[in-house]
């Protein structure tokens, strides 16, 4: 190796890193230089050199391809006390500031501020920020104040608050791990389908280079309660000892439902997420662990396990690219399927190979569509592919349009308007809560649909607050709307959100007509059952899903015709007549449908040679592979990719490949 050129990992990386950048910062006053996980991060004495040099921290982290952060040395920042006064008595007397607004994390030496004018507070040119670095060593961020308070955010901050020194143990831990010797190299790179190979539910692929392991999505299966729920974590060639990290593309129970086992077995490395993923896969774990209590069943882990798991996480943003072991890079990228939901790019053994996971993903054009979206579609444009895993859940089936879905939606709050009655929309709490709202919202203010109140219950309202948190990550027009307009889709004088007795039973007995969405989408638990139980028997009432109904749940059940359901209530049985209308609608999904799927194939760049199929029934997966073959051409491929389906337990070999081999099973 060239003495110009720097080694990306290993002894001889950190110190040519040291070394660089000891020239580089010369006059910050560097207290110490530490690997803390993907980051490099320098703490310096000298506070005000930050401001003063940011380019120079640029090209340092563009020559060691590295995250590179400067800090101030923890001994030279100023009291919190101090420095909440000094930023309050900085602030322009227009912008209000609440002290309780105001945040610190001790790890990376940041005070965060939420303003209702962040752009103000900051002043021309970010002023304040400068001012305060230089005067109390702390690096200002200022946030928008979100319209609606996240309970489950404050609670985070809390926590990541209380356990920073640990956090940065842990990621001097993690850090020496990605940033170790090369041990055998980049041998091969194979898969292992713990979970979601030819069925939908239980996420978790193993990923092995012969160097590192890493862990795709930990999930479980919401269908079933028993030991089958699992990923196959028990196979020989997973060990939590030797697996390098657990990369989660979104906070969906059958992506992150087995993640905290994990650490109750053992495993201490990092997790990577996107920011909202994290929020909401903490909001999610959680409920699951009360659910789980409240239905009488011994959860398989407890708040324990999640908060060693808090310690762990690493947060990304999209389109950022960071280490994760010696011999991988990771990038997420939108995925459009829920907030924060991402696809998986992997760049392994140094411009070897390049995998990428879309997980489940949502996909359309935005020139042509037509429906009212909450989040962008997914990224379709990488550096390279050379190998795809693609979700097929919608992969044999094309529902009706979202824009027709929509219509048909609206016209069945206006058919329960005229007659009076009420009508009830089960929802999951992420995602299609969400989007039904902003739906609500928008025919609202079009006047499609009459001024009737809107009632919503369950966790959908903590959610709803995060999606506020992260206005940017939105749709265009919703963005806009949210940043520019100080309009809230997840607030307006209709909407009720149900959080008492009393509230749910306004909505229950009010006269005249109302709207209900309530949690779960599949009707087999939450507050949608009170609802349903007792506004079943009135024929002018309506019910309607809006998402998949899973075979055995009372949500199918219904929408197949059952009109006498069974419910228990304190030990005793109840007959429940159903006269209300039943009217499943489709079209509302979060997943790309069979012409989004084909049409993401043909817009994806560039192509790779192998397609792997999961996250879907054998039939969904069989129809799809099957019209990938017979339109390769005309989806853009120069050369027919090799398409499998493998079961769970198969082991994929992606790399290196012997064609010779391919050809001769071929013929
Ligand atoms: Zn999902
Ligand atoms: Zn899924």
């Amino acid at each position: 190796m060239s003495s110009g050129e720097i080694p990306e990992y290993g002894r001889e990386f950190r110190s040519r890193a040291i070394r660089e950048i000891l020239k580089y910062l010369e006059g910050a006053d560097i207290s110490s230089i530490e690997f803390e996980g993907p980051e490099i991060a320098v703490y310096i004495r000298n506070p005000k050199f930050i401001l003063e040099n940011e380019e120079k921290i640029k090209e340092l982290a563009k020559l060691l391809k590295k995250r590179v952060v400067v800090r101030t040395d923890p001994r030279v920042r100023k009291s919190k006390e101090a420095t909440i006064q000094y930023i309050l008595s900085l602030a322009p007397s227009d912008v209000t500031v609440d002290p309780r607004d105001i945040q610190f994390d001790d790890v990376i030496g940041e005070v965060r501020v939420l303003a209702d004018k962040p752009g103000k507070l900051l002043g021309k040119g970010a002023t304040l920020r400068y001012q305060i670095l230089a005067e109390t060593g702390w690096r200002l961020e200022v946030y928008r104040k979100p319209p609606m308070a996240s309970r489950v955010l404050e609670s985070i901050m809390r926590h990541l608050t209380i356990t920073s020194a640990e956090r940065r143990r842990a990621l001097m831990e993690i850090g020496d791990r990605i940033y170790r010797d090369i041990v055998v190299g980049t041998k091969y790179i194979r898969l292992i389908g713990l979970g979601s190979f030819s069925e939908v539910g239980r996420s978790a692929i193993l990923v092995d280079t012969g160097e590192s392991r890493i862990l795709l999505d930990a999930g479980m299966s919401p269908s079933s309660n028993s030991i089958d729920a699992l990923p196959y974590y028990w196979v020989p060639e997973f060990r939590l000892e030797d697996l390098d990290a657990v990369i989660i593309a979104h906070a969906h129970i059958d992506h992150i439902a087995s993640l905290p086992l994990l650490f109750k077995y053992g495993y201490r490395g990092p997790v990577f997420v996107t920011p909202p993923t994290r929020d909401t896969m903490l909001l999610m774990l959680t409920d699951f662990i009360e659910v789980t209590k409240k239905e009488g069943r011994e959860p398989l882990y407890t708040l324990k396990e999640i908060a060693s798991l808090m310690t762990r996480i690493i947060t990304v943003n999209y389109d950022t690219v960071v280490d994760v072991a010696p011999d991988v890079k990771l990038t997420f990228v939108n995925a459009g399927h829920i907030l924060g939901s991402s696809m998986v790019h992997l760049h392994i053994g140094q411009g070897l190979f390049n995998l990428l996971y879309t997980s489940d993903f949502k996909y359309y054009r935005i020139k042509t569509d037509r429906g009212r979206r909450l989040l962008p579609p997914a990224n379709e444009d990488f550096h390279r592919v050379e190998a795809l895993i693609l979700e097929g859940t919608y992969g044999a089936k094309e529902p009706q349009s979202r824009e027709k879905a929509e219509f048909d939606l609206l016209n069945l709050i206006n058919k329960v308007s005229e007659s009076k009655g009420k009508i009830i929309i089960p929802v999951m709490a992420v995602g299609r809560g969400q989007e039904i709202l902003y739906v609500l919202y928008t025919a609202l203010k079009e006047k499609r649909i009459p001024e009737i109140p809107i009632y919503v219950d369950g966790m959908i309202y903590e959610v709803s607050a995060l999606y506020t948190e992260y206005p940017e990550l939105l749709a265009k027009p919703v963005r806009d709307m949210m940043m520019y307009h100080g309009e809230n889709p997840f607030q307006s004088p209709n909407l009720v959100y149900v959080n008492d007795e009393d509230k749910r039973s306004e909505a229950i007995y009010s006269q005249g007509p109302a709207i209900i969405l309530a949690t779960s989408g599949m009707m087999t638990g939450g507050p949608v059952l009170e609802y349903f139980k007792h506004l079943a028997e009135d024929e002018r009432n309506i019910l309607t899903f809006v998402s998949y109904q899973a075979p055995g749940t009372l949500a199918r059940r219904l929408a197949e015709g059952e009109r006498e359901i069974d419910i228990y209530e304190d030990g005793q049985v109840k007959r429940i007549k159903v006269k209300l209308s039943v009217i499943p609608i489709e079209g509302f999904t979060g997943h790309a449908t069979r012409s989004e799927l084909l049409q993401f194939l043909r817009y994806l760049k560039p192509k790779p040679k192998i397609i792997i199929l999961n996250h879907g029934e054998p039939s969904s997966l069989l129809s799809l592979g099957q019209a990938i073959k017979e339109s390769w051409q005309k989806l853009g491929f120069e050369t027919p990719p090799e398409i499998s389906i493998p079961e769970n337990l198969e082991s994929i070999r992606l790399y290196p490949r012997n064609t010779k081999v391919q050809i001769a099973l071929e013929y």
